[in-house]
């Protein structure tokens, strides 16, 4: 086992038992079990947080912009938000899989991010 300060493997990589994660086992926006090892894992920050901006942010300056009614600016961020979502997905795993990493359960983990809701 690698010492828990090494940096992250190359991308679509579990941490845990260190064999590839295939992209159709690959849930970008939640944690899932490795197909491999069942080591519970989730894709970097970064990665989550680029497709957050992207499935959120462009819809909303789009429909802020686009002065709207509100019901049928809610109904355009929603399909805007959903199809972008998809289209980050598909054009950022195309390019490169997603960085993992392990989730942990351990308190005081430094790596244990604050994703608690
Ligand atoms: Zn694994």
């Amino acid at each position: 086992m690698a010492a828990d300060d090494l940096e992250p493997l190359a991308p679509g990589i579990c941490l845990a038992c260190y064999k590839p994660i295939l992209r159709k086992e690959l849930k970008v926006a939640k944690e899932f079990k490795c197909p491999n090892c069942q080591a519970l894992v989730r894709t970097s920050r970064l990665f989550r947080t680029m497709l957050y901006l992207t499935c959120y942010g462009i819809p909303t300056v789009i429909v802020l912009s686009s002065d709207r009614s509100l019901v049928s600016g809610i109904l355009l961020w929603l399909v805007l938000a959903f199809a972008f979502a998809m289209l980050y997905i598909a054009i950022a795993t195309a390019i490169r899989l997603p960085k993992m990493e392990l989730v942990r359960s351990k308190d005081g983990d430094f790596q244990s991010l604050d994703l608690k809701r």
